[in-house]
Formats: structure tokens, sequence, C-alpha cells
């Protein structure tokens, strides 16, 4: 349930309204926007029976919210939302760019990298530092080491730096190295790693699982939320389907549904999408274009010699000259290209 009030109703009263919910054992969630002032419900809704919240001062009108995803729930937040990674907005017209290797490999490979996202125009540097692998005999990742190579990265280039968070123990270590916690596609709907990461304060990525529906995926968001994080990113990055002539199918609809159903900015991963280094540009305009908010991008000094998904890592000329077609779309777009974090 929501409760939507007037337009001209005051501070006191929405103070009101929250009281008397609280009162009752509810919590309330209020979104202040530019014009209106939404207070979102959750808990027992029977709990609300027979108590006239529509007569309290201000109030226009109660609605009810019929899916199990509130927080997360366009109707809880009139507003997009913009979440902050350390002084870069994702979302809210805003254009912002992830970019690096699958996995951190050498403190050498990394910096070449970071150097290089860097000089095209990135804003945020990725790098997986515990890699989740089909297989248990391939390349697993350098873990603490990698973190702290991820952080050197950060201070010698002022990119902010995301990391994937596999178990409790890595999200205690990432921590206190990142700037974004991202939940991978094999992770979507590990509960207790959503609730992990939502305890924490830092901006979450949030990767669409292999075969997940978009409404599993807003729970899989709502869990993170109930926790008292709100700062979700989602990604799409493509989901199972009969096709096998790529390695996933990217599900470019999922950017207006996502729209229209959550507040949450929403970002495209092409190079899981497609697994395919040719895929990569087409779909990185394709993604600007259905109004993504940013994309993540796999990139490598050397992809050939790459540890992990080298066939669907763009090389750093590649990637700068992408970028160049990128930020002219942007313009024509209206999307604003995030500026480098100035705060290091
Ligand atoms: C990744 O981004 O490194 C990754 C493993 O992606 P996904 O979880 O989407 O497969
Ligand atoms: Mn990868």
């Amino acid at each position: 349930m929501i409760i939507v009030m007037k337009k001209e109703a005051t501070d006191l009263n929405v103070e009101s309204v929250v009281t008397n919910l609280e009162n009752l054992g509810l919590s309330a969630h209020v979104s202040k926007g530019e014009t209106l002032t939404i207070i979102g419900i959750i808990g027992d809704k029977t709990l609300l029976r027979d108590k006239n919240f529509e007569l309290m001062g201000g109030v226009d009108k109660l609605v009810p919210v019929t899916e199990s995803y509130k927080l997360s729930n366009r109707m809880f937040h009139g507003e997009p939302t913009v979440v902050d990674v350390g002084g870069i907005p994702v979302g809210g017209g805003h254009f912002v760019i992830m970019a690096g290797p699958c996995a951190v490999e050498s403190l050498e490979q990394l910096m070449h990298s970071a150097n290089a996202v860097k000089d095209a125009g990135a804003q945020i540097l990725r790098g997986g530092a515990f890699k989740p692998r089909t297989s248990p005999y391939s390349f697993q990742g350098l873990e603490e080491e990698g973190l702290k190579y991820m952080k050197t990265a950060r201070e010698e280039t002022g990119l902010k730096i995301v990391c994937e968070v596999t178990s409790e123990r890595s999200v205690e270590l990432a921590v206190k190295y990142v700037d974004i916690l991202q939940i991978g596609a094999r992770n979507m709907q590990n509960f207790e790693l959503l609730k992990d990461v939502g305890r924490t304060k830092l901006p979450v990525l949030l990767k669409r699982g292999l075969s997940s529906t978009i409404e599993e995926w807003l729970n899989a968001a709502e869990y993170v939320m109930s926790e008292g994080n709100g700062n979700v990113i989602f990604c799409e990055r493509g989901i199972r389907t009969f096709e096998t002539s790529t390695r996933n199918t990217l599900d470019i609809s999922a950017v207006p549904t996502i729209r229209e159903k959550s507040h949450l900015p929403i970002i495209i991963d092409p190079s899981h999408a497609s697994g395919q280094r040719h895929c990569i540009a087409p779909l990185s305009k394709a993604g600007i274009a259905v109004g993504a908010d940013g994309l993540m991008i796999e990139v490598h000094p050397d992809p050939p010699r790459a540890l992990s998904d080298g066939p669907q890592s763009l090389d750093p000329e590649d990637f700068r000259v992408l970028c160049g077609e990128l930020r002219a779309l942007a313009e024509v777009l209206g999307k604003a290209w995030a500026a480098p974090s100035s705060k290091y």
C-alpha cells in the first residue's frame, strides 16, 4: 500500500501519518518528489483496516501495491533514483561506463587496463577478484590480492571500482576496498548474500540471473533494499534462451520494462550478453539507444592471452573507438556523459 499526499501537504502532515503507521507496527518509507510526496508502507496491510488514513490531514489517497516487491517498485518512489558512486551519478539521465578486465590477473595487467579505460572516458573500473567459474579448474581469481590491486588502480587513476562478491567472506573483504559490490548472475538468488550486501552502505550492481524473470530480479533487489541499502543498480547481462550462436541473448526490452516497474537505474553488459567481441559495439549502441543508464564492458590489454573471457573483451584501441561513438550518441540522445570523479 502507498499513501499519496496532497500537493499542499505539510511536513507535519507527513510526520503525523508516519507516526501513526509506526504506532501500528508498520514501517513507512517517505519519498519526496518535486511535486508529490509518497509514503510507502511495508508490513501487514490488514493492520490498516478501519484506520481511515484517507481522512488525515494532507492525505490524498491510499493505493494498493499488488506486486511482492515494494521498495524497488516505482510506486514507492516517483522519481528515478540516482545512485551516487563516490561522486559519479548512476541514473537520472547520466551515462556511465564500467570497463576493465573480466579478472584481475596482475598489477601490470590491471594498470594497463585502468589507464586505457580512463583515457577513453570510462568512469568506473571493473575487475573480478573472486571469479565464479563454470569449472573449478579454471582461474578462480586473486581474491584479496586482486582487491588490493584494484585499490591501487583507483588511487592512481581516480576511477571508482566495482568487484564481484560471491560469499559472506568476500563481502567482508571487499567492503574495505571497493566502491560498488557486484552480485553476479549466478548469485542473483543467493538470498543470504543479497542480505549481506544489503547490510552494507555500498552501491550494489545486481546482475540478472541466467534464467531469471524480471519479477525475480526485482525481488532480488528487494532483498538488498529490505536490509536498508537502497543503492541498487540493475545490470542486464543476457539470459539463457534456445539460441546457441551467442553466449546468452541480450534482453533489450528489460530496460524499458525495468523503467516502468522500478525507479532504480539499469545498465547493460554486452560482453557477457553475447560472449563475442564483434557484438559488443552494436549491442552497446543498442543499449544507450534503448535508454540504459550505462554499460559494463570487458576490456583487456591483450584479449587472446586473457585468463578469462578473452573472446568477449575489447582491446584498448577498439574500446577507445567505441567510446567516441557512444559519446556522439549520448549527445544526440540527451544523455550526460558522467564526469570522472574529482574525489580520489
Ligand atoms: C562478471 O561480470 O565478471 C561476471 C561473471 O558476469 P555474470 O555474473 O554476468 O556472468
Ligand atoms: Mn567475464
